[in-house]
């Protein structure tokens, strides 16, 4: 199998393509690659920390959006029980968890039926 002069000539013009196209090309798969993997770790990255903060946000409000008041390991001074979660009041009492939300008024919401209508 014979080619001819323009054959031959066509040939090695393909692979002169071919050798500028390919690292190319594998220059672009490479970026792609790096900056996909970013965009990935950036958003798991952004899942987590909002993860933590609604964590530290339940952890220092209560149910119904109150900042709690400071808290570490101790013993209730109202009912005198061990506790994981006692409460530095204000006025210098420590409460734990159960205790301070029977002793917390219920905040009034927008569904409570209005009265004076
Ligand atoms: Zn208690």
């Amino acid at each position: 199998m014979l080619m001819t002069m323009e054959q031959t000539y066509i040939m090695l013009k393909m692979m002169q393509m071919l050798l500028i196209l390919l690292p190319i090309l594998i220059f672009t798969l490479v970026l792609l690659y790096c900056v996909l993997h970013a965009l990935i770790r950036y958003l798991i990255w952004r899942a987590a920390r909002r993860r933590a903060q609604q964590e530290a946000y339940r952890d220092s409000h209560d149910a119904q959006g109150r900042p709690l008041p400071p808290y570490s390991r101790g013993i209730c001074q109202t009912c005198g029980q061990f506790s994981h979660r006692v409460y530095y009041m204000p006025d210098g009492s420590r409460v734990c968890d159960g205790c301070y939300h029977s002793t917390q008024p219920p905040v009034k919401t927008a569904e409570q039926p209005c009265e004076s209508n």
